[in-house]
């Protein structure tokens, strides 16, 4: 017998229950309650019901490899450990052989998408950023590109003398297929003061993506928590990101990304917890009534995190994602790559009841022969556990 929501929820949250089960828009008071309360199994069992009314048991999973193509940044983001430094990461920027050789790394291996972000590195000029999208598709014609947040493209089109339009423009025409979330972290004047005062703002931010949205390109979303921000701004950024998508429709899929203190100006802060994690991933779910996606990203949550967070309102598991550098550089795990082959992948869905579907970028399913081959085969790295 199914037991009663009142028992799960409590009678103190029926209120948001009750909208939640009618499809209605959860409030900003909605949104600091589902914060506050300490019953998170409330929560995620709300986040639940939303998450599986838009996709059922399906988890989606991209095999996608990373290119940051260069470490040496002049906007020195207090929350960052990827930018060079002294003492720090050692600074590269790579030429245009280094990028194919990276991606002959991954040749043998079915990708879908490349991801592509780096520091703002004044030395190079609008060309490379052509160059690098070009050297891309001539080398994996196949692959969706997923390249440079907002500062990234405001950098670009200052290098070009011209417009963001323009820039977004010259890149769709080199190969530019989507534009990442990333670039703003909050959406808060104090935060953005206080932490990454030299990035574009947030209304600088919201332009560019009104830019992206008018040309046609998709974009994703994210949200960094856990760091100075106070749960009101959390609220409030994704009350603005509501706003921005009801305006545009551009955004494909949310990601709530929690901040790792390591090696960065804010090493004080304490780590993320997983019920920290887990609540970020439920909230974001119930507030954004209108993404369609909500990705837990298990390069920074883990792999057993992101499975639980399947059940707490994720349905996409991100991928098999190869040299993500920007939170683990250094070899935080010993090893700077962070792979989880696509059985892993399969495996990690599979293990809570889920069922894993390999996607493309519009979430198109794609079938791949070896993929049920695939599937027979076991063992999720420990290295990400
Ligand atoms: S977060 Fe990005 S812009 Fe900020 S310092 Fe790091 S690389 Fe540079």
């Amino acid at each position: 017998m199914p037991i009663a929501p009142e028992r799960i929820v409590g009678t103190d949250l029926m209120d948001i229950y009750r909208k939640v089960d009618l499809g209605e828009r959860l409030s900003f008071e909605d949104g600091m309650r589902l914060y506050a309360t300490p019953n998170l199994t409330a929560v995620g069992y709300m986040a639940n019901i939303v998450r599986e009314r838009r996709h059922g048991a399906k988890t989606y999973f991209v095999a996608n490899q990373h290119i940051n193509y260069t470490n040496i940044c002049n906007k020195f983001c207090k929350f960052c450990s990827f930018y060079a430094k002294k003492g720090g990461p050692a600074p590269y920027e790579m030429n245009m052989d280094q990028v194919r050789e990276r991606l002959g790394w991954h040749r043998d291996v079915d990708l879908t998408e490349i991801h592509m972000v780096g520091g703002i590195n004044p030395r190079l000029p609008y060309s490379y950023y052509m160059d690098l999208i070009r050297t891309v598709k001539e080398v994996r014609p196949e692959v969706h590109v997923k390249a440079f947040t907002a500062v990234e493209i405001t950098e670009i089109a200052r290098q070009g003398n011209c417009t963001v339009e323009q820039a977004l423009a010259d890149l769709m025409e080199a190969g530019l297929d989507s534009l990442p979330g990333g670039g703003i972290e909050i959406l808060s004047d104090r935060v953005h003061q206080e932490l990454f005062g030299k990035k574009l703002n947030g209304e600088e931010w919201k332009d560019v993506a009104r830019a992206a949205a008018k040309l046609g390109l998709k974009q994703y979303a994210t949200m960094l928590y856990g760091h100075i921000e106070t749960l009101e701004e959390r609220v409030n950024h994704l009350i603005q990101l509501r706003e921005l998508q009801d305006e545009t429709g551009h955004f494909l899929t949310m990601t709530p990304l929690s901040f790792h203190p390591e090696k960065t100006e804010l090493e004080h802060i304490a780590k993320p917890t997983a019920d920290m994690d887990l609540r970020g991933i439920a909230v974001t779910r119930l507030m954004l009534d209108n993404f369609e996606h909500i990705k837990s990203f298990w390069i920074m949550n883990t792999a057993p995190v992101t499975q639980m967070a399947l059940w707490y309102g994720a349905d996409d598991a991100d991928g098999c994602v190869h040299e993500y550098e920007i939170t683990y550089n250094d070899g935080d795990f010993g090893n700077k790559s962070q792979v989880l082959t696509r059985s892993n992948m399969i495996k990690l869905i599979e293990e809570v009841d889920r069922i894993p579907i390999e996607r493309d970028y519009l979430y198109n399913d794609i079938v791949r022969e070896a993929t049920v081959e695939k599937k027979r085969l076991t063992s999720i790295p420990v290295a990400v556990g």
